[in-house]
Protein backbone atom coordinates (compact mmCIF):
# COMPACT_ATOMS: atom_id res chain seq x y z
CA UNK A 1 0.00 0.00 0.00
CA UNK A 2 1.35 3.25 -1.32
CA UNK A 3 0.70 6.23 -0.02
CA UNK A 4 1.60 9.76 -1.00
CA UNK A 5 0.16 12.78 0.48
CA UNK A 6 -1.63 15.17 -1.69
CA UNK A 7 -1.05 19.01 -1.65
CA UNK A 8 -2.54 21.75 -3.41
CA UNK A 9 -0.29 23.28 -5.70
CA UNK A 10 0.69 26.90 -3.99
CA UNK A 11 1.62 29.18 -6.76
CA UNK A 12 5.21 30.80 -6.39
CA UNK A 13 3.62 34.05 -5.69
CA UNK A 14 2.09 32.88 -2.68
CA UNK A 15 -1.54 31.36 -2.62
CA UNK A 16 -4.60 32.87 -4.06
CA UNK A 17 -6.42 32.37 -0.58
CA UNK A 18 -10.05 33.07 -2.58
CA UNK A 19 -10.00 30.07 -5.02
CA UNK A 20 -9.75 27.72 -1.90
CA UNK A 21 -13.46 29.17 -0.82
CA UNK A 22 -14.72 25.68 -2.11
CA UNK A 23 -17.97 25.86 -1.80
CA UNK A 24 -18.89 28.56 -0.17
CA UNK A 25 -19.89 31.51 -2.79
CA UNK A 26 -22.86 32.51 -0.73
CA UNK A 27 -20.71 33.08 2.57
CA UNK A 28 -17.94 34.59 0.27
CA UNK A 29 -19.99 36.81 -0.86
CA UNK A 30 -21.76 37.76 2.31
CA UNK A 31 -18.24 38.42 3.79
CA UNK A 32 -16.87 40.75 1.04
CA UNK A 33 -19.91 42.91 0.73
CA UNK A 34 -19.37 43.46 4.57
CA UNK A 35 -16.10 44.26 4.16
CA UNK A 36 -17.04 46.71 1.33
CA UNK A 37 -19.85 48.27 3.22
CA UNK A 38 -17.93 48.49 6.74
CA UNK A 39 -20.27 46.01 8.17
CA UNK A 40 -17.93 43.28 9.28
CA UNK A 41 -18.31 43.35 12.98
CA UNK A 42 -14.56 43.96 14.92
CA UNK A 43 -15.25 40.16 16.34
CA UNK A 44 -16.07 37.23 14.05
CA UNK A 45 -15.96 33.25 14.68
CA UNK A 46 -15.98 31.22 11.30
CA UNK A 47 -16.72 27.76 12.26
CA UNK A 48 -16.71 24.59 9.96
CA UNK A 49 -15.62 20.99 11.01
CA UNK A 50 -12.30 19.96 11.28
CA UNK A 51 -10.13 20.02 7.63
CA UNK A 52 -13.25 22.15 5.64
CA UNK A 53 -12.39 25.30 4.31
CA UNK A 54 -12.73 27.76 7.48
CA UNK A 55 -8.66 28.36 7.94
CA UNK A 56 -8.84 29.76 3.85
CA UNK A 57 -11.74 31.52 4.46
CA UNK A 58 -10.00 33.64 7.52
CA UNK A 59 -7.24 34.27 5.54
CA UNK A 60 -9.18 35.46 2.67
CA UNK A 61 -11.14 37.71 4.66
CA UNK A 62 -7.99 38.87 6.29
CA UNK A 63 -6.63 39.83 2.41
CA UNK A 64 -9.52 41.99 2.34
CA UNK A 65 -9.57 44.03 5.15
CA UNK A 66 -6.14 44.88 4.71
CA UNK A 67 -6.23 45.44 0.64
CA UNK A 68 -5.86 48.90 -0.58
CA UNK A 69 -7.46 48.61 -3.65
CA UNK A 70 -10.59 48.50 -5.25
CA UNK A 71 -13.21 45.58 -5.52
CA UNK A 72 -11.58 43.51 -2.30
CA UNK A 73 -9.41 41.56 -2.17
CA UNK A 74 -8.27 42.86 -5.53
CA UNK A 75 -5.18 40.30 -5.23
CA UNK A 76 -2.70 42.59 -6.80
CA UNK A 77 -1.94 45.41 -3.83
CA UNK A 78 1.11 45.17 -1.95
CA UNK A 79 -1.31 44.41 0.56
CA UNK A 80 -2.79 41.97 -0.89
CA UNK A 81 0.72 40.27 -2.39
CA UNK A 82 1.69 40.15 1.48
CA UNK A 83 -1.10 37.95 2.57
CA UNK A 84 -0.71 35.85 0.02
CA UNK A 85 2.58 34.89 0.96
CA UNK A 86 1.54 35.07 4.88
CA UNK A 87 4.03 37.88 5.26
CA UNK A 88 1.46 40.97 6.00
CA UNK A 89 3.18 42.96 9.43
CA UNK A 90 -0.59 43.14 9.93
CA UNK A 91 -1.91 39.85 9.90
CA UNK A 92 -0.96 38.18 13.36
CA UNK A 93 -1.95 34.60 14.03
CA UNK A 94 -2.20 32.73 17.28
CA UNK A 95 -2.72 28.97 16.85
CA UNK A 96 -1.95 26.09 19.43
CA UNK A 97 1.31 24.43 20.70
CA UNK A 98 2.15 22.09 22.56
CA UNK A 99 4.29 23.30 24.91
CA UNK A 100 3.31 26.03 27.39
CA UNK A 101 5.87 28.47 27.12
CA UNK A 102 6.44 28.43 23.49
CA UNK A 103 4.64 31.71 21.48
CA UNK A 104 2.96 31.15 18.29
CA UNK A 105 5.26 33.81 17.14
CA UNK A 106 7.93 31.69 16.80
CA UNK A 107 6.47 29.35 14.92
CA UNK A 108 5.43 31.60 12.12
CA UNK A 109 7.71 29.64 9.69
CA UNK A 110 6.22 26.31 10.52
CA UNK A 111 3.00 27.80 10.22
CA UNK A 112 3.70 28.83 6.42
CA UNK A 113 5.12 26.16 5.58
CA UNK A 114 2.16 24.06 6.57
CA UNK A 115 -0.86 25.81 4.94
CA UNK A 116 1.39 25.78 1.73
CA UNK A 117 1.47 22.38 2.05
CA UNK A 118 -1.74 21.76 3.58
CA UNK A 119 -4.39 24.80 4.02
CA UNK A 120 -7.31 23.49 4.81
CA UNK A 121 -5.54 21.56 7.75
CA UNK A 122 -6.91 20.52 11.05
CA UNK A 123 -5.20 19.99 14.56
CA UNK A 124 -3.38 16.42 13.55
CA UNK A 125 -1.83 17.92 10.38
CA UNK A 126 -1.08 20.96 12.12
CA UNK A 127 0.54 18.64 15.03
CA UNK A 128 2.43 16.64 12.55
CA UNK A 129 4.35 19.58 10.68
CA UNK A 130 5.77 20.80 14.22
CA UNK A 131 6.70 16.45 14.91
CA UNK A 132 4.47 16.82 18.04
CA UNK A 133 1.91 14.44 17.23
CA UNK A 134 -0.36 13.18 19.93
CA UNK A 135 0.78 16.07 22.01
CA UNK A 136 -1.64 17.99 24.09
CA UNK A 137 -2.59 21.29 22.11
CA UNK A 138 -2.56 24.15 24.62
CA UNK A 139 -2.92 28.19 23.69
CA UNK A 140 -1.38 29.51 26.84
CA UNK A 141 -0.58 31.72 29.16
CA UNK A 142 2.13 32.99 27.62
CA UNK A 143 0.78 33.21 24.51
CA UNK A 144 -2.48 34.75 25.70
CA UNK A 145 -0.09 37.27 27.31
CA UNK A 146 1.69 37.79 23.73
CA UNK A 147 -2.42 38.28 22.21
CA UNK A 148 -2.81 41.00 24.21
CA UNK A 149 0.35 42.45 23.88
CA UNK A 150 -0.18 42.14 19.72
CA UNK A 151 -3.49 43.79 19.93
CA UNK A 152 -2.84 47.07 21.31
CA UNK A 153 0.02 47.53 18.62
CA UNK A 154 -0.99 50.08 15.98
CA UNK A 155 -1.46 49.04 12.13
CA UNK A 156 1.95 48.60 10.85
CA UNK A 157 0.99 49.32 6.78
CA UNK A 158 -2.16 49.09 6.35
CA UNK A 159 -5.58 51.08 7.43
CA UNK A 160 -6.73 48.25 10.38
CA UNK A 161 -4.67 45.29 11.44
CA UNK A 162 -6.17 41.28 11.94
CA UNK A 163 -5.81 38.60 14.63
CA UNK A 164 -5.80 35.55 13.01
CA UNK A 165 -7.04 33.13 16.12
CA UNK A 166 -6.90 29.44 14.66
CA UNK A 167 -8.79 26.92 17.51
CA UNK A 168 -9.51 29.29 20.30
CA UNK A 169 -11.56 25.91 21.64
CA UNK A 170 -7.55 25.01 22.97
CA UNK A 171 -7.76 28.51 24.78
CA UNK A 172 -9.88 27.05 27.74
CA UNK A 173 -10.40 28.92 30.79
CA UNK A 174 -7.39 31.81 29.83
CA UNK A 175 -10.05 32.96 27.46
CA UNK A 176 -11.29 34.94 30.34
CA UNK A 177 -8.23 37.17 29.86
CA UNK A 178 -9.51 37.59 26.78
CA UNK A 179 -13.04 38.81 27.33
CA UNK A 180 -12.57 42.40 27.94
CA UNK A 181 -10.95 43.09 24.19
CA UNK A 182 -13.27 40.99 22.51
CA UNK A 183 -15.97 43.12 24.20
CA UNK A 184 -14.07 46.00 22.78
CA UNK A 185 -11.69 45.26 20.32
CA UNK A 186 -9.14 48.40 19.68
CA UNK A 187 -9.79 50.83 17.39
CA UNK A 188 -8.91 50.01 13.61
CA UNK A 189 -8.74 45.98 14.81
CA UNK A 190 -10.63 42.61 13.72
CA UNK A 191 -10.50 39.67 15.35
CA UNK A 192 -11.17 36.30 13.95
CA UNK A 193 -11.66 32.99 15.67
CA UNK A 194 -11.76 29.92 13.59
CA UNK A 195 -12.88 26.97 15.34
CA UNK A 196 -14.15 23.44 14.01
CA UNK A 197 -15.76 23.01 17.55
CA UNK A 198 -17.67 26.51 18.50
CA UNK A 199 -19.81 24.60 21.17
CA UNK A 200 -16.27 24.46 22.96
CA UNK A 201 -15.54 27.64 23.40
CA UNK A 202 -16.88 29.15 26.93
CA UNK A 203 -20.54 30.98 26.15
CA UNK A 204 -19.24 34.15 27.52
CA UNK A 205 -16.86 34.17 24.34
CA UNK A 206 -19.32 32.88 21.54
CA UNK A 207 -21.98 35.29 22.60
CA UNK A 208 -19.65 37.98 21.88
CA UNK A 209 -18.95 37.15 18.52
CA UNK A 210 -20.92 37.31 15.15
CA UNK A 211 -20.80 33.54 14.27
CA UNK A 212 -20.10 32.56 10.21
CA UNK A 213 -20.66 28.66 9.18
CA UNK A 214 -18.83 26.97 6.46
CA UNK A 215 -20.62 24.28 4.98
CA UNK A 216 -19.84 20.46 4.51
CA UNK A 217 -18.62 20.60 0.50
CA UNK A 218 -20.60 18.05 -1.60
CA UNK A 219 -18.71 15.27 -3.34
CA UNK A 220 -18.95 16.62 -6.94
CA UNK A 221 -17.51 20.04 -6.10
CA UNK A 222 -14.70 18.57 -4.24
CA UNK A 223 -14.82 16.15 -7.30
CA UNK A 224 -14.10 19.32 -9.77
CA UNK A 225 -11.92 20.94 -7.34
CA UNK A 226 -9.80 17.90 -7.10
CA UNK A 227 -9.23 17.86 -10.96
CA UNK A 228 -9.05 21.65 -11.10
CA UNK A 229 -6.43 22.42 -8.15
CA UNK A 230 -4.47 18.98 -7.98
CA UNK A 231 -4.09 17.81 -10.79
CA UNK A 232 -5.91 14.58 -10.15
CA UNK A 233 -7.14 12.25 -12.33
CA UNK A 234 -10.94 12.31 -12.94
CA UNK A 235 -11.49 9.01 -11.11
CA UNK A 236 -9.13 9.34 -8.87
CA UNK A 237 -10.44 12.70 -7.86
CA UNK A 238 -14.20 11.13 -7.68
CA UNK A 239 -12.87 8.30 -4.95
CA UNK A 240 -11.22 10.81 -2.73
CA UNK A 241 -14.37 13.10 -2.83
CA UNK A 242 -16.97 10.20 -2.05
CA UNK A 243 -15.17 9.82 1.16
CA UNK A 244 -14.02 12.53 2.42
CA UNK A 245 -17.04 13.49 4.38
CA UNK A 246 -17.48 17.18 2.98
CA UNK A 247 -14.00 17.94 4.48
CA UNK A 248 -11.25 18.93 2.02
CA UNK A 249 -8.15 18.36 3.94
CA UNK A 250 -9.98 14.48 3.93
CA UNK A 251 -10.17 14.25 0.36
CA UNK A 252 -6.92 16.04 -0.26
CA UNK A 253 -5.22 13.18 1.81
CA UNK A 254 -7.11 10.53 0.05
CA UNK A 255 -6.12 11.76 -3.12
CA UNK A 256 -2.90 10.59 -1.88
CA UNK A 257 -3.94 6.76 -1.08
CA UNK A 258 -4.36 4.33 -3.68
CA UNK A 259 -8.11 3.65 -3.32
CA UNK A 260 -8.21 0.36 -5.78
CA UNK A 261 -5.95 -1.12 -3.56
CA UNK A 262 -7.62 -0.48 -0.01
CA UNK A 263 -10.39 -2.02 -1.49
CA UNK A 264 -9.13 -4.83 -2.70
CA UNK A 265 -7.59 -5.27 0.85
CA UNK A 266 -11.41 -4.56 2.44
CA UNK A 267 -12.76 -6.87 0.17
CA UNK A 268 -10.32 -10.16 1.23
CA UNK A 269 -10.85 -9.34 4.67
CA UNK A 270 -14.24 -9.35 4.47
CA UNK A 271 -15.01 -12.02 2.53
CA UNK A 272 -12.04 -14.12 5.26
CA UNK A 273 -14.27 -12.68 7.71
CA UNK A 274 -18.05 -13.52 6.55
CA UNK A 275 -16.60 -17.22 5.90
CA UNK A 276 -14.55 -17.18 8.97
CA UNK A 277 -11.49 -18.51 7.33
CA UNK A 278 -9.20 -18.49 10.10
CA UNK A 279 -6.01 -19.09 8.21
CA UNK A 280 -6.67 -16.03 5.54
CA UNK A 281 -7.78 -13.74 8.61
CA UNK A 282 -4.23 -14.59 9.83
CA UNK A 283 -2.37 -14.08 6.84
CA UNK A 284 -4.58 -10.40 6.31
CA UNK A 285 -3.57 -9.45 10.00
CA UNK A 286 0.38 -10.28 9.33
CA UNK A 287 -0.12 -8.42 6.05
CA UNK A 288 -1.73 -5.16 7.60
CA UNK A 289 0.89 -5.79 10.72
CA UNK A 290 3.26 -4.87 8.01
CA UNK A 291 2.45 -1.67 6.98
CA UNK A 292 4.09 1.44 8.25
CA UNK A 293 2.25 2.91 10.78
CA UNK A 294 0.73 5.65 8.61
CA UNK A 295 -0.48 3.51 6.06
CA UNK A 296 -2.34 1.34 8.79
CA UNK A 297 -3.98 4.19 10.21
CA UNK A 298 -5.02 5.49 6.98
CA UNK A 299 -6.75 2.69 6.04
CA UNK A 300 -8.64 2.53 9.11
CA UNK A 301 -9.53 5.87 8.66
CA UNK A 302 -10.50 5.13 4.46
CA UNK A 303 -12.87 2.26 5.88
CA UNK A 304 -14.36 4.65 8.44
CA UNK A 305 -14.93 7.06 5.61
CA UNK A 306 -16.14 4.67 2.72
CA UNK A 307 -18.65 3.05 6.17
CA UNK A 308 -20.00 6.52 6.54
CA UNK A 309 -20.76 7.04 2.69
CA UNK A 310 -22.08 3.35 2.81
CA UNK A 311 -24.69 4.85 5.73
CA UNK A 312 -25.68 7.86 3.91
CA UNK A 313 -25.99 6.15 0.48
CA UNK A 314 -28.76 4.13 1.82
CA UNK A 315 -30.99 6.26 4.25
CA UNK A 316 -30.18 9.59 2.88
CA UNK A 317 -28.97 9.61 -1.02
CA UNK A 318 -29.83 13.06 -1.09
CA UNK A 319 -26.86 14.27 1.02
CA UNK A 320 -24.41 11.58 -0.62
CA UNK A 321 -24.71 13.66 -4.00
CA UNK A 322 -24.43 12.50 -7.08
CA UNK A 323 -21.51 10.14 -7.62
CA UNK A 324 -19.66 8.69 -10.74
CA UNK A 325 -19.44 5.61 -12.13
CA UNK A 326 -16.33 4.21 -10.95
CA UNK A 327 -15.34 0.72 -8.97
CA UNK A 328 -15.57 2.62 -5.64
CA UNK A 329 -18.80 3.42 -6.26
CA UNK A 330 -19.85 0.02 -7.32
CA UNK A 331 -18.68 -1.77 -4.51
CA UNK A 332 -20.19 0.65 -2.01
CA UNK A 333 -23.33 0.21 -3.87
CA UNK A 334 -23.01 -3.84 -3.00
CA UNK A 335 -21.95 -2.92 0.73
CA UNK A 336 -25.03 -0.48 0.75
CA UNK A 337 -26.81 -3.69 -0.04
CA UNK A 338 -25.43 -6.19 2.01
CA UNK A 339 -24.67 -3.98 5.36
CA UNK A 340 -27.55 -2.72 7.57
CA UNK A 341 -26.76 0.72 9.89
CA UNK A 342 -26.24 -1.33 12.98
CA UNK A 343 -23.60 -3.31 11.18
CA UNK A 344 -22.01 -0.60 9.76
CA UNK A 345 -21.91 1.52 12.81
CA UNK A 346 -20.00 -1.16 14.31
CA UNK A 347 -17.79 -1.81 12.11
CA UNK A 348 -16.52 2.23 12.10
CA UNK A 349 -17.23 1.63 15.73
CA UNK A 350 -14.37 -1.37 16.27
CA UNK A 351 -12.23 0.36 13.57
CA UNK A 352 -12.14 3.84 15.81
CA UNK A 353 -10.74 1.51 18.75
CA UNK A 354 -8.31 -0.04 16.31
CA UNK A 355 -7.02 3.41 15.24
CA UNK A 356 -6.72 4.18 18.69
CA UNK A 357 -4.85 1.53 19.76
CA UNK A 358 -2.62 1.84 16.87
CA UNK A 359 -2.21 5.73 18.48
CA UNK A 360 -1.21 4.35 21.67
CA UNK A 361 1.47 1.67 20.20
CA UNK A 362 -0.55 -1.26 21.16
CA UNK A 363 0.17 -4.50 19.39
CA UNK A 364 -1.57 -3.85 16.18
CA UNK A 365 -1.45 -8.54 15.53
CA UNK A 366 -3.85 -8.56 18.34
CA UNK A 367 -5.74 -5.48 17.80
CA UNK A 368 -6.45 -6.26 14.40
CA UNK A 369 -7.04 -10.34 15.22
CA UNK A 370 -9.32 -9.08 18.01
CA UNK A 371 -10.54 -6.71 15.03
CA UNK A 372 -11.24 -9.79 12.90
CA UNK A 373 -13.16 -11.74 15.38
CA UNK A 374 -15.73 -8.83 16.07
CA UNK A 375 -16.19 -8.36 12.49
CA UNK A 376 -16.59 -11.76 11.78
CA UNK A 377 -19.77 -11.65 14.42
CA UNK A 378 -21.19 -8.78 12.96
CA UNK A 379 -21.26 -9.99 9.40
CA UNK A 380 -22.58 -12.80 10.48
CA UNK A 381 -25.18 -11.36 13.11
CA UNK A 382 -28.71 -11.57 11.69
CA UNK A 383 -30.20 -8.26 9.97
CA UNK A 384 -31.40 -6.03 12.49
CA UNK A 385 -34.52 -4.58 12.70
CA UNK A 386 -34.13 -1.17 11.39
CA UNK A 387 -36.18 1.93 12.42
CA UNK A 388 -36.16 3.75 8.87
CA UNK A 389 -34.71 7.15 8.28
CA UNK A 390 -36.82 9.36 6.41
ZN1 LIG B 1 -5.53 44.26 -2.68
Amino acid sequence: METSKATVHPKAAGIHWQELLVGQDDLWHGLREAVATGALPQLSLLAGLPGNVQLPMAIALAQALLCSGGNKPCGTCSHCRQVQRLVHPDLHFSFPLAKNKELSVSHYAKWRTALHKTPFMDLTDWFAGLGEEGTQANIAVAEVQSILERLVLRPFSAACKVMLIWLPEYLGRESNRLLKIFEEAPQHTFILLVTSNPDALLPTVRSRAQLFRVKAVPPQTIAAFLQEHADAEPDAAWQAALLADGKLQNALHLLGTRSTDMMDHLSDLFKAAYQYKPKEISEWVEWFAKQHREDQKQFLQWMQGLLSFVLRRKYAPELAGEAGDNALHQYIGRLAVSLDAGQAERISDAANDCLAGIQQNANVRLLMTDFSIALSRTLKSKQEQLTRIN
